[in-house]
């Protein structure tokens, strides 16, 4: 029997994790039954520190990639948000609301201050927000600098007072967007999300009040018209994506456009960080954007989210967070069971039952307590047996190691040896394809991607079909056998493990991007390979969507080509421009650039949905002259 995945939380949450994994069949780490690297996904809510990318094993997976805090740190964001409008102009990167960081910005602050206070200008207000602190804690609005008092590090942003309002009251959407790497950039961003609502209606003669002007439900919950039946907006304070855009329909409202800047928002963000984040292969993370529109129909980033919250306070958070960690699940490309992990221990001669060892239902003591001696025995004779382990040369100083690290470096040297990094873009290849197949279609992604996977199978085959070479197909048809249990980075593992040929040899190293991680180490599906033929590119093709996910980077074969190797930002922007002026402009002048022969992007082996609208139409659909 293959072995169980395995999920750890830290702290003990978020219970929705835990609830969909364990209605996936996947178990819970115990420490106290398990060794220390038997389980498949660590979740934490805090910041995992360097020693745990170090020692990932190729089937475990971290729900954070390391040093994100560019952008989910406010002073940080606004940094870099302001060295990105200064290299590559305002033209895009004009979605966040002017800013300044206290104490140090203080008197270009003033001198703005001044600036909007002229006697007939507008009033401008300001909002003030300590760098660290999530959840409107700290937070207030102003209008006069006398009120301006902080005793730590703060943001102060410019205060956008004209919200687009529903019946009066203030919201902004929650966007859950998930990278699945950074190198290559992989982004996903979720179809449903959350609108949060101020529970008292908008008023800028009241600015302290903080359920009028705030949208954090943390604070809204308590607010005295919570429970209450509110004009349009309903009971509570949040919405589903799905019911906002069932409200944008209802007001005439053309939403292409403004989910387009939603998108560019969330991909120019991630542009500020994604050179100088260490690759880690087997890291995914999920961010929180927050973005308030105006009056005006702009788009607004407000902040980016490290953690987004995934406590379960009504119907809406239900309804979105079990199908966003079902998809972020399925987004990470796990196999029903996990072999690779279960023949790692085999081969070691640490049998299956050592997953269940200490269960009381369970009669396999003696093979767990052939493991503890082992690695008693290890720990006893300490340097010396290290000695007699086949460990590759690392990067990593000696000195980097704790106490742990002797055995664990032995074993992680032992595997990393052997097996290429989790895989996930062919992975998903594999599903498409393979979904794609002779085998009636729903079917056989389903198994793959098991019984609660939430992906629309036929969507992604309708969809992806034209997106794929005919000769893919061949390509990956061996999996077919293999896809309920194996990944192909499993399947290439295993054929290694069982004595095939040893992979060691294409692995290569990934340029060494300052954290000096392991992970960093691990052969990258994408090095070396961009030189070939575009057919080739095709194979690494992320799917356009797994479940209410949509693949909004990369988005086009230049983009694709942009972040296969150093990240090329300034085509990417060029890229993203071009693509919403394509939006903004009428099909008369997208066929005139066709006939002046510019090439339109989604072409034959490459194409994207247009993230957003309820059925997210192709792009090359989109801009098809009528
Ligand atoms: P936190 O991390 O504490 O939630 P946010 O930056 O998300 O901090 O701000 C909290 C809330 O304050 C937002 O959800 C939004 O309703 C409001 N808000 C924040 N910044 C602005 C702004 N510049 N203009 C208007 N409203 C804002």
């Amino acid at each position: 029997m293959a072995a169980s995945l395995v999920f750890r939380l830290h702290d003990r949450g978020p219970e929705v994790v835990r609830e969909v994994l364990l209605e996936r069949g996947w178990e819970e780490y115990d420490e106290e039954e398990r060794e220390e690297e038997d389980w498949n996904l660590y979740w934490r809510g805090s910041a995992f520190r360097n020693s745990e990318y170090h020692n990932l094993l190729p089937w475990q997976r971290l729900n954070h990639h390391p040093k994100t805090v560019g952008i989910t740190r406010k002073d940080c964001l606004a940094r870099n948000l302001r060295r990105m409008r200064a290299t590559f102009g305002s033209a895009l990167y004009d979605f966040s609301p002017t800013v300044f960081i206290l104490p140090n910005d203080y008197t270009s602050f003033l001198s703005e201050y001044n600036k909007r206070r002229l006697p007939r200008g507008p009033t401008a207000f300001w909002i003030c927000k300590p760098v660290d602190l999530s959840r409107g804690r700290g937070i207030f609005i102003f209008e006069h600098i006398k009120d301006l008092v902080y005793d730590c590090s703060v943001i102060v942003q410019r205060y956008i007072s004209n919200p687009l309002l529903i019946s009066g009251y203030k919201f902004d959407l929650r966007i859950y967007a998930c990278v699945k790497s950074f190198h290559p950039l992989t982004v996903y961003i979720h179809q449903e999300g959350l609108v949060r609502f101020a529970t008292e209606k908008y008023n800028l003669s009241s600015l302290q009040n903080l359920y009028a002007h705030l949208t954090n439900t943390s604070i809204n919950k308590f607010g005295p018209f919570y429970k209450m039946e509110k004009e349009r907006v309903g009971q509570g304070c949040k919405w589903t994506m799905s019911k906002f855009r069932h409200f944008l329909h209802s007001q005439d409202i053309n939403e292409l456009l403004l989910w387009q800047k939603i998108n560019n928002i969330v991909t120019l963000t991630l542009l500020t960080i994604a050179p100088a984040v260490p690759s880690c292969p087997n890291c995914v993370e999920m961010f929180g954007f927050d973005i308030l529109i105006d009056a005006k129909f702009k788009p607004w980033l407000l902040e980016v989210n490290y953690s987004p919250a995934l406590t379960l306070d009504c119907q809406a958070d239900i309804t979105v967070k079990k199908g966003l960690i079902s998809d972020l699940i399925d987004l990470m490309n796990y196999t029903l069971a996990d072999s690779l992990r279960q023949r790692a221990y085999q081969r070691r001669g640490y049998k299956q039952p050592c997953f269940h060892a200490h269960h009381p239902s369970h009669v396999s003591i003696p093979v767990l307590s052939k493991f503890k001696e082992t690695k008693f025995q290890k720990r006893r004779s300490g340097s010396h047996s290290l000695q007699t382990l086949p460990l590759i040369k690392t990067h990593r100083p000696p000195e980097r190691m704790n106490h742990r690290q002797p055995r664990q470096h032995a074993f992680i040297a032992d595997y990393q040896r052997h097996l290429p990094p989790v895989d996930l873009n062919q992975m998903c290849a594999s599903r498409i394809v393979n979904a794609n197949k002779a085998h009636t279609d729903d079917e056989t992604l389903n198994l793959i991607l098991g019984l609660h996977s939430r992906t629309d199978v036929s969507a992604v085959n309708r969809q992806t079909c034209p997106a794929l070479a005919p000769w893919l197909t061949e390509n990956w048809s061996r999996h077919v056998s293999e896809v309920t249990h194996h990944d192909d980075t499993e399947t290439e593992a295993e054929v290694e493990l069982s004595g095939g040929t040893d992979v060691s040899s294409s692995i290569r190293d990934i340029p060494h991007r300052g954290l000096g991680l392991r992970c960093s180490k691990l052969p990258n599906i994408y090095s070396g390979r961009t030189e070939r033929s575009t057919a080739l590119h095709a194979q690494h093709i992320p799917p356009l969507r797994v479940g209410d996910f949509i693949r909004t980077f990369p988005f086009s074969t230049a983009t694709l080509r942009a972040s296969q190797q150093k990240l090329d930002v300034k085509l990417v922007i060029q890229e993203l421009h071009r693509l919403t002026a394509q939006l903004a402009t009428s099909s008369r002048k997208l066929r005139r650039e066709e006939e002046e022969g510019r090439e339109m992007e989604g072409e034959e082996d490459f194409d994207s949905l247009l993230w957003g609208p309820k059925d997210p139409p192709l792009l090359s659909q989109r801009f098809k002259p009528t």
